[in-house]
């Protein structure tokens, strides 16, 4: 007797990330289902998945409810605007998609016996006082500030998250995961690597914010999305760090791209935006002992692709024009 294909429920699967992990599970053999409302996302992200048997689409917002017919064998919950320029325009869809939606997300998980894994994020350690950032850390996170809405969503999440496991016994998993980019991601979507890459292509300065020497830690989506299998695969409630710690600063991350488009646009220095992390490292020890995972693509490698991608992008030659970023905008 064949074995029944595995169904995974991918919320936020037409966003960057979401739509890589769509990709992922379809090759692996399991049947999708694609969750969205499309506030940040795009229905080109999985235009080529569109009519294949073992791919589905709903679109809804998971705040609003959830509804998925039959078995469910995992919930991944990354519906979320996840670009600070994105969550500052959608505070409040930010704070109702990790509140509301993620109830929803793990009622669904619990009615259907479903592993769930939380997209939670490096944000839930706010401008961080330890260095680099490990799961024990508890964060440095302003309530109350232009951020909050996403950083405290995050944190409320992984509380609903953990209290769902403790309470009902569910299986899940809270993955923390640590600047991620690489195709898909907007031209306009705010952050700093597609704002970079689309300056320096259309000869436009690169923003920088501050003086440039805050540091990210960048990680290649294909790297992650293999993270991301691994912990719906394993047996680990989390928190678990999912990031690439080589870290860079600013000023070094512009510097690669031009010297990778061989591009002489200027700089644009603008205020440091409120509660911008000054620094931000992933310690992996905990994703590399109960994972086995660590990151294999480097950010020199990972910026190729994604310049390759973003110049064959059927909309690359429409890019977004991009306004340079002012201090609490970017
Ligand atoms: P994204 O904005 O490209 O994708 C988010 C997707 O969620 C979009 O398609 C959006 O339309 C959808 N969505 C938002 N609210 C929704 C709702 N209420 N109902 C249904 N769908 C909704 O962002 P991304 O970078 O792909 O991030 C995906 C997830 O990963 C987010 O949860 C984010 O917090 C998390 N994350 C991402 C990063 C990163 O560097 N990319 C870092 C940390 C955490
Ligand atoms: N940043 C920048 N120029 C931009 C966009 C962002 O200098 O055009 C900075 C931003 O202030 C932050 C870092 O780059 O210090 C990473 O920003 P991003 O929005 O990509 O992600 P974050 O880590 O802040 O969530």
């Amino acid at each position: 007797m064949a074995t029944p294909r595995r169904r995974v429920v991918i919320l936020g699967g037409a966003g960057f990330i979401g739509s890589h992990l769509c990709d992922h599970f379809l090759a692996q053999g399991s049947v999708v289902v694609c969750v969205d409302n499309y506030l940040t996302g795009a229905a080109r992200n999985i235009a080529h998945l569109l009519g294949r048997p073992d791919f589905e689409h709903i679109e809804t917002d998971i705040s609003e409810g959830l509804a998925v017919e039959g078995d469910v064998d995992a919930v991944l919950h990354f519906a979320s605007p996840a670009s600070p320029a994105d969550y500052r325009r959608f505070p409040i869809e930010t704070l109702r998609a990790g509140s509301l939606g993620t109830f929803n997300a793990l009622a669904l998980s619990q009615a259907k016996n479903a592993r769930f894994v939380l997209a939670s994020t490096s944000e839930v350690y706010g401008d961080p006082q330890v260095h680099p950032q490990a799961e024990a850390y508890w964060g440095n996170v302003n309530p109350v500030g232009p951020r909050s809405c996403y950083d405290e969503a995050k944190r409320f999440a992984e509380a609903l998250t953990w209290s769902y496991a403790r309470q009902h016994q569910l299986s899940t998993c809270i993955i923390r995961i640590f600047n991620t980019f690489g195709p898909r991601m907007r031209a306009g979507d705010g952050r700093v690597i597609p704002n970079f890459i689309d300056q320096a292509l259309s000869d436009r300065p690169l923003t920088i914010a501050g003086d440039g020497t805050q540091t990210r830690s960048f990680c290649y989506v294909d790297d992650l999305v293999d993270g991301v299998s691994k912990a719906t695969a394993a047996d680990i409630a989390g928190p678990v760090n999912l990031g690439n710690p080589v870290e860079h600063t600013v000023r070094e991350l512009a510097d690669l791209v031009r010297a990778q488009i061989v591009s002489d646009a200027a700089i644009a220095y603008y205020p440091l935006p409120q509660d911008d992390p000054q620094i931000r490292c992933p310690d992996i020890s905990r994703a590399r002992r109960q994972l086995g995972w660590s990151p294999a693509v480097t950010l020199a490698e990972g910026l190729r692709r994604t310049i390759e991608w973003t110049l064959t992008a059927e909309d690359s030659v429409q890019r977004e024009s991009q306004q340079v970023p002012s201090s609490g905008r970017h």
